[in-house]
């Protein structure tokens, strides 16, 4: 009964793993973006259990080789080769660009950031990394460091050797330039940029550089981003920054790292990873959440180059990237490609921004609609024009009616004050239409 896992959850599971709604959500089964409870209530799942169900919850395909596998050969470590292993490198590798063509296989975003650090460190033998305020790299003691969200911090495991700088934050920033962002939406306030000239860009380009003089003079290991910040409720960049923040970091020796645990595997829309959005090729990439649509895998991606900086020694992950990992990877990937689940996300992503802006000039405390693809932020203010963020407790009542109306939305943001959008990448325009007449009669 309901009262019987509510009791075990509150007496046997981590009061850190903290549910969403009142009365929490006891689910029953997932079909594509489709999740019901017990009840047979069905709901529209916008959130994806934190942006991972990327082609669809119980996808056929995915679930079918799943199953053949499971009754074959689950695990045999990374001693032996199995042919699921090997055609997963290929074919994942054959996604990135030269030089990113050798992989690590590891089983969450955690351990794909602590190893793309780890080998940034041995690769310059430098050490200090730097990560965006704001940013979610994981959750391990050596992730934390770069992880600056203060609700998920300790005090006790903050990283050593990580600096955290500021945030180059379109619609936060004092600039606001509306046309400097990579996003279908702009910002409602005016633009201050003008004949190709970015202020917001060159001014965030200066912050940027008195952080790395702040650090060991031209010693960095690495710099860490997201394309677009996750958990920090799709947090754009203005236009170009990244990519001059890339030159600043390898003028001083130190490797860019892509953290595309969520922007990965075309849910960005216009391209199948998120540093190709801002024009960059990374040093390093790191995976994980939609990589295995539920399936617990992750990975890195780097130039041999780097790779080998750890291969004088032995790093082993006795699970990752075993033959059925490696099966649902592959299963993922294609059914990315046979359901055009990136073209998808572009077309249905951009249909849902344009129609949620529309709320966002009907109601003032909509401040800002933002994002590409299926990986959206809708963020909440008490007015548009002060921008303070809307009392937590405010949004969780949005929160809870889209629920009652049957409509899963996720939050994150430094004040938990942005919606976030990223729905399975099989969602319709007509779910769409659904969700954001939900949306507009819970902001109501
Ligand atoms: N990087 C990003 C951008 C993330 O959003 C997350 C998880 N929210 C992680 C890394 C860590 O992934 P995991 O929870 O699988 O360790």
């Amino acid at each position: 009964s309901y009262e019987r896992m509510q009791k075990i959850h509150e007496q046997n599971i981590s009061p850190s793993l903290r549910t969403f709604y009142k009365k929490p959500l006891l689910l029953h089964q997932g079909h594509m973006q489709w999740l019901f409870d017990y009840e047979g209530r069905r709901y529209l799942d916008l959130f994806a259990g934190i942006v991972t169900v990327s082609v669809g919850h119980c996808h056929p395909k995915v679930t079918m080789a799943t199953q053949k596998q499971l009754a074959r050969l689950w695990h045999i470590s990374s001693i032996y080769m199995h042919p699921s292993i090997q055609e997963y490198a290929e074919k994942l590798t054959s996604l990135f660009p030269d030089p990113l063509k050798v992989i690590y296989l590891t089983n969450s975003g955690s351990e794909a950031n602590d190893l793309a650090m780890f080998m940034a460190r041995l690769y310059t033998r430098n050490f200090d990394i730097i990560s965006f305020r704001g940013a979610y790299h994981g959750g391990s003691p050596y992730t934390l460091g770069l992880t600056s969200l203060g609700l998920y911090k300790h005090g006790v495991a903050n990283g050593f050797g990580c600096i955290t700088t500021m945030l180059p934050d379109v619609f936060r920033g004092p600039w606001g330039g509306s046309h400097c962002r990579d996003s279908p939406v702009q910002t409602v306030r005016k633009c201050v940029c003008s004949e190709g000239v970015c202020q917001a860009k060159d001014q965030y380009i200066e912050q940027f550089k008195d952080t790395l003089n702040t650090s060991v003079p031209k010693k960095i290991a690495g710099f860490i981003a997201e394309p677009i910040q996750g958990v920090n409720g799709a947090v754009q960049y203005p236009r170009g920054f990244l990519k001059e923040a890339y030159q600043l970091v390898r003028e001083r020796q130190g490797v860019c790292i892509s953290d595309e645990v969520q922007t990965g595997f075309g849910r960005t829309g216009s391209h199948f990873w998120g540093f190709q959005t801002h024009g960059v090729v990374p040093d390093i990439v790191t995976l994980a959440k939609g990589i295995g649509n539920g399936f617990p895998m992750a990975a890195v991606i780097t130039t041999k180059e780097i790779a080998s900086s750890l291969a004088q020694n032995l790093h082993v992950n006795t699970f990752g990237g075993n033959p059925l990992a490696c099966t649902v990877g592959a299963a993922v990937l294609d059914a990315i490609e046979e359901d055009g689940l990136q073209k998808n996300s572009e077309d249905v992503g951009t249909y849902m921004l344009l129609e949620l802006a529309k709320l966002r000039d009907k109601f003032k405390i909509v401040g800002d609609v933002r994002g590409r693809g299926l990986m959206i932020g809708v963020e909440m203010v008490t007015d548009k024009d002060c921008r303070h963020p809307l009392p937590a407790e405010e949004v969780s009542q949005i929160l809870e009616d889209c629920k009652d109306m049957g409509v899963l939305i996720g939050r994150g943001g430094l004040y938990s004050q942005t919606f976030r959008i990223k729905p399975p990448m099989c969602i319709t325009k007509k779910d769409v239409d659904f969700a954001v007449e939900v949306f507009d009669t819970a902001l109501q």
